[in-house]
């Protein structure tokens, strides 16, 4: 593991904001930090920066620990937010800053930033300023800089959170081509269970300073173990198990690390059978088009359900549905 935490703790105030964080981070591997606003995702990304000590715990690299080391030499690239760029300098001195501190050859900076330039598809930007460009192509000349240095980590503090959903998903794309072909350790924060579903090798699920479930975007999607998370994968339809048994014919078998007396039935909505039915129990209350698929609302009794169907499926709403959901469409999750 390139990455290895161990036991890490950090309180403010005698509030604690992380505790017991436990998390390795593989040679090439793209994590992203998930969860709400004060869960403490900054926080560990500032004390893996070195921009914070921890109360207690430890951070290596390459089993390298990294306590005594400040942050300027460990070298590793990161991107806030807010663009954080140089104002005053061009996007070229921008991108070439750090080899310049490092006394890098005007030659050598010149034609490194070029070939970082292309990389985030600005080649022809080098002689403008900051100030003179989209916020876009600000975070982009800012991933460039965070890269030039040969980082041995990638930090990424929401990076794309301020961006519009358009630039965002070709960035997101774009981010995680050039990830993979550098194949950098790179830990990114965000609160979007979207963003980190769609780059994510491994999602951390954070919540009140603690790590409530990792593993890859499916099996947290698929097979999420708490409330938390399955609210958090944006899975809306948690019923108890009462009220799951008249739903669910054949219900899947309960994990033993989960208590029956709280546990929670999660239906996929995209598993979901609807079919027209005069007289069923379910009725249509809203149908959201989304393209491709559509997302109805089903009242149940005194249930609401969310499916999500193929948008050729004709409904309407007020229209009588039955439901058909099978074992192999939930799964059990801890309230
Ligand atoms: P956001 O998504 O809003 O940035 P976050 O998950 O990154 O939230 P953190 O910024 O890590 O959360 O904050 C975690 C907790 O620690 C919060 O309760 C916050 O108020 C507290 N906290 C963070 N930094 C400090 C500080 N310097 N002094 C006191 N409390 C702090």
């Amino acid at each position: 593991m390139a990455l290895q935490i161990r036991n890490l703790h950090k309180s403010f105030g005698g509030q604690s904001a992380l505790e017991r964080i436990e998390l390795d981070v593989g040679g090439a591997e793209f994590v992203c930090l998930l969860g709400p606003s004060g869960c403490g995702k900054t926080t560990l990304l500032r004390i893996i920066a070195g921009l914070m000590a921890a109360d207690g715990g430890s951070v290596s690299l390459n089993g390298r620990d990294l306590a005594q080391m400040p942050a300027r030499e460990r070298g590793f690239g990161i991107v806030f937010q807010s663009y954080s760029l140089f104002p005053h300098m061009t996007v070229a001195q921008n991108v070439g800053y750090g080899l310049r501190i490092r006394g890098e050859a005007a030659a050598t900076v010149d034609k490194r930033v070029a070939e970082l330039l292309d990389m985030v598809k600005l080649p022809s930007f080098g002689a403008r300023f900051p100030g003179e460009l989209s916020g876009g192509q600000q975070q982009r000349v800012a991933i460039a800089r965070a890269l030039a240095v040969n980082p041995s980590l990638l930090l990424l503090d929401e990076p794309l959170s301020a961006l519009d959903a358009r630039v965002r998903a070709d960035l997101r794309r774009e981010l995680r081509e050039v990830q993979r072909g550098l194949g950098i350790p790179t830990l990114m924060v965000t609160h979007d269970q979207e963003e980190a579903m769609s780059m994510a090798d491994t999602i951390v699920c954070m919540n009140q300073g603690r790590i409530e479930q990792q593993g890859s975007p499916q099996d947290l999607y698929l097979r999420p173990r708490t409330r938390f998370v399955a609210d958090f994968m944006g899975h809306s339809n948690l019923l108890p198990a009462a009220l799951a048994s008249a739903l669910v014919p054949v219900l899947p078998p309960l994990p033993a690390d989960i208590d029956a007396a709280g546990a929670l039935l999660c239906i996929r909505p995209e598993r979901i059978r609807l079919e027209p039915a005069a007289g069923a129990r379910g009725e249509v209350t809203d149908i959201g088009f989304l393209g491709s698929i559509q997302r109805v609302r089903v009242r149940w009794g005194d249930q609401a359900l969310l499916a999500e169907t193929s948008s050729a499926m004709p409904l309407s709403v007020g229209q009588r549905v039955s439901l058909a959901i099978g074992a192999a469409d939930c799964s059990w999750v801890t309230a």
